[in-house]
Order: C-alpha cells, then structure tokens, then sequence
C-alpha cells in the first residue's frame, strides 16, 4: 500500500468518525496529502525510515510551523506557529505524514480533555466516558483508528493515564530524553513528550525519531539513544517487578486490582519475579504536584498577554485593561485557577510554606525510587484508580479530578520514565497498567512491555 493511500484511508476515517469523538482540533489534509506524496518518492528511491508515509497525529501543545497550534485554547485559537517543534520536526525529517492536531485539555491541565476550549472528547470504546488526559485527543484518534500513532505529552500522567483508558500502550521517556524546544510549556520540570500507538513495537519505533540531544532545549540530556526495536525480543527471565504496597491500599477499583494480579501472573509465566516494595512518600505526591506544577505554569503562562500572539480583547481602555481582559476572556476557567494556585505558592510568605515544602517532598518520592531500584528492575501499578469515568462526572470537583492522577504523578516528579499498556476490560472499559523503570531505561521498559503483548 502506498502512502497516498494510506493517508486517505485515514482521512477518510476522520471524516467519518471524528464529529461523534471530537479527537481532532485541526485536521491537515493539504498537508498530509503532500507528504504522503513526498514518502511515496522516499520510498521508490529506496530512502525510507520506518515512518516514511505513516500517517500520524500530534497532540496540539507542539507547535506546527504555517498550522495552527491552539494547545486546547482560545487564548492561541488564532495562534499559527512561526516555527517547528523538534519532535514534529524530526517526524517530517523521517518522512511521517501530518494528518492533524489533536485536542487536549487546555495547556495540559486536567485529566479528561473535558477542558478543551474546543469541547470534550469521546472514549472511542464508550463515547459516554472520557479517554482520559490530557492527551485525550490523540488516544481516542489513535484507538478509534483515525490515526497510525500518535504523540502526547505527559507532565503528570496525560500519556499513561489516557492510554490507559483507550487500551493503547503510551510511553513517557525520562525528564530531558525527548527536546521540549517549541512544545508549548505547562509546568517546565515535569514536562515530557512521547509516543502513544497501539502496541510497544510502534512505541518503539515513534521513539526512535523523538529521542535525542537537542541543543535548543537546556533539559534536553545529552545521553545515547538506544537502538529500542532491537532489543523487543529479549527475554525477561528472571526480571524484579516490584509492586508499591502504598499503591494496592483503598480507593483502588476491584476489577483494576485483579487485572494487575492478573498481570502478575503472566509476568511469572514468563519467567519474572514479582515481590511487594514501598514507596513510603507515595501519599505526598498529590498535593507537592498540585503545587509545584501550577507554581511553573503561572510563571509560564504569564506570556499570554494579549500584545505579542494569541487572543486580544476588544477595544482596550489602557494596557492594563488590555492584559487584564485578554486573560480574563482567553483562559478557560481550569487555567485560571491554576495560574491562582501557584501564583499563591510563589508569594512572598508563602514560598517557604508551599512551594520550598513541596520541593522537599519531590526529593523525598525521587529518593523512594531510587532506593526501590537497588531491589528490583521496574516497578508495575494502575495508572489510575478506575477506568475511564462518565463525562461531567467530574467536571464540578476539581479535587476529585487531581486525585485520579495519584499513580501517574510519582514518576514525573522523580523525572523516571514509565510506560502504559493494556491490563484487560471492565464493562466494556479498559484497565491501564505501567512500568515504570530507572533513568534512560526506555528500551528495557519497551522490551518487557512487548514480551507481555
Ligand atoms: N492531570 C494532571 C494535571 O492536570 C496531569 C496533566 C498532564 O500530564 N499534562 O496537571
């Protein structure tokens, strides 16, 4: 099959599916159309990667040079990006194909896509339920089929946890593996492209072209890339699997439970160990993420001032006016308590309280880690609580919605990589589950994820 073809099939897909799941803001068919061509060239002179012409999708926080990059707002509705992401970028230096931008929860913040300035978005599986976030757009294109692969972003659980949600496997590399250079910041520590598709292998070879040094990101770590498709069928004899005791207590779903026990067992036929560990700070991440990340995006966001890009309001009196009324009306109602919370946490009295107490708890749950690493190889746990949730249901408790990221969050402020894969169905909803493993340990994360598909 051609690239061209391949490109229309999806299209064509999107066109018919997507105004029930609502995954797409921007679809790019002119683009995609282009590109496809220009594989299909890549091809027939023998100069493909593995993604020449494979359609893909990429969640609307990277920017897209001559396309709109909204990331889920109105305060960038009108926002065309004057230049490329280096994952984007690099995806079109491999030959993949743009079919569009997918919709997420606005800037990041949430954990539904029900934030989206452009409205929810449907679970392909139950489209009464959420596919989870943020990157909820981008797993309910890559599930629903309207897409190859897909990329995501995950500051505090919106690969894993979406993923999770959709029966896709999504990866979140180690802090620093992938460039954040044109990927629109949330909370700039915590802050970490990755592939979501439908199984390890494709993980695997999506990774392949966004991991590396890039000199344009000061966080970007200068580390080899593992070759990480070579190495999937590597056995997993005598692997440790360590389950957190802290993460097996109350408020963990029953059928979630047995599908990890579930899990356990496979992992043991498959030759794996499995043994019970602590991660004693376990209970701390909520509300020392719930600071931290909101205290960087309120210094992040304070770009959008109306006067430089994005949304201005109408007729300002004055340039106070002007700042205060396009931020007002840009940022949806999420955003702006964010921008409250850590602007709070960062006042002067407030500091040592909130932000500095938070930033000890972030050393305390990297120490638990790396000391549960020195007993065994990767850790395994839900990355949430419950399947996918009603829409709404949520959607007036804000609270209730942080609490879901309890099993994601760890990992970001530890800055170690994780990755999610299906753990089964409840009525008809999946179950997630992660690994989450040491530093740079992708491929060995990748490696046992496909030994258990
Ligand atoms: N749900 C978390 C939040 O709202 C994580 C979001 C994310 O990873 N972008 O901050």
């Amino acid at each position: 099959i051609s690239s061209v073809e391949l490109t229309e099939h999806y299209l064509q897909r999107i066109e018919q599916h997507d105004s029930q799941l609502n995954s797409f803001i921007t679809v790019t068919p002119e683009l995609a159309r282009e590109q496809a061509k220009a594989a299909d060239a890549r091809l027939a002179a023998g100069d493909a990667t593995a993604l020449t012409g494979i359609p893909l999708a990429h969640k609307d926080v990277f920017c897209t040079q001559g396309v709109r990059t909204s990331c889920g707002s109105k305060m960038l509705d009108n926002f065309v990006a004057p230049y490329e992401s280096t994952v984007t970028a690099r995806f079109n230096a491999a030959g993949a194909v743009t079919l569009g931008k997918t919709n997420m929860d606005e800037f990041a913040m949430g954990s539904s896509t029900e934030s989206s300035f452009y409205g929810p978005v449907c679970n392909p599986w139950n489209a009464e339920h959420v596919p989870g976030g943020s990157s909820g757009g981008s797993a309910a294109a890559v599930a629903a089929r309207l897409c190859a692969a897909a990329t995501g972003t995950d500051t505090g659980g919106s690969i894993r946890q979406p993923a999770g949600f959709t029966a896709l496997t999504g990866l979140k590399p180690t802090y620093g593996r992938i460039s954040r250079w044109g990927m629109i910041a949330y909370a700039s520590s915590l802050d970490q492209g990755g592939p979501m598709a439908r199984s390890a292998e494709d993980c695997a070879l999506l990774l392949q072209s966004m991991a590396g040094f890039d000199p344009q990101d000061s966080t970007s770590v200068d580390h080899p890339v593992d070759d990480y498709t070579s190495g999937l069928n590597g056995s997993i004899k005598g692997l440790r699997i360590g389950l957190p005791k802290e993460y097996f207590a109350s408020g963990l779903d029953s059928a979630t439970a047995a599908a990890i026990e579930a899990a356990c067992q496979q992992f043991r036929a498959l030759g794996a160990e499995v043994q019970e560990i602590s991660l004693p700070n376990a209970e701390l991440a909520i509300p020392a993420y719930y600071v931290i990340a909101p205290a960087e995006a309120s210094s992040n966001l304070s770009r959008f001032d109306g006067v430089r890009f994005g949304y201005r309001c109408e007729d300002p009196a004055d340039l106070t006016d002007l700042y205060k009324r396009s931020r007002a009306e840009g940022f949806g109602a999420e955003v702006k308590r964010r921008i409250m919370v850590g602007a709070y946490a960062l006042s002067a009295g407030y500091y040592d309280a909130y932000y500095l107490q938070a930033q000890k708890i972030r050393r305390l749950i990297k120490n638990d880690f790396m000391a549960a690493y020195e007993q065994v190889d990767v850790i395994l746990c839900p990355t949430s609580p419950t399947p996918a949730f009603r829409i709404g249901e949520k959607i007036d408790d804000p609270v209730s919605l942080y609490l879901t990221d309890i099993y994601t969050i760890t990992a970001n402020l530890a800055g170690v990589p994780g990755i999610a894969l299906p753990a089964g169905f409840t009525n008809g909803l999946p179950i997630g589950m992660q690994l989450l493993g040491p530093y740079f340990s992708e491929a060995h994360l990748l490696n046992i994820a496909h030994q258990y598909q």
